[in-house]
């Protein structure tokens, strides 16, 4: 049986990583630059996917990820006890 799951995977010019499946590359992943979550960008899913303006990057897409806060501030807040979760 063929997987499909990601036929309709888009391809990234400048993905950030690959994804493989007996060593075929299946699909480009793209990284969010707020939790450094890897995602793939399927065609006509209507996900939808955000960009942040200050980081010049995409994110996920999830709510937390529109706000800026690139990982490295949220390591340096979680080091501090300002934050519990990653
Ligand atoms: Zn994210
Ligand atoms: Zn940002």
């Amino acid at each position: 049986m063929k997987d499909e799951t990601f036929k309709n995977a888009k391809y990234e010019l400048n993905p950030s990583g690959t994804i493989l499946i007996n060593n075929q590359e299946v699909a480009h992943t793209k990284q969010c630059c707020h939790c450094q979550r890897h995602f793939v960008s399927i065609k006509g899913s209507g996900k939808i996917r955000g960009f942040c303006m200050k980081c010049g990057k995409i994110t996920c897409g999830k709510l937390a990820c529109d706000t800026c806060m690139p990982f490295e501030k949220k390591l340096e807040n979680y080091e501090k006890g300002k934050t519990k979760t990653l």
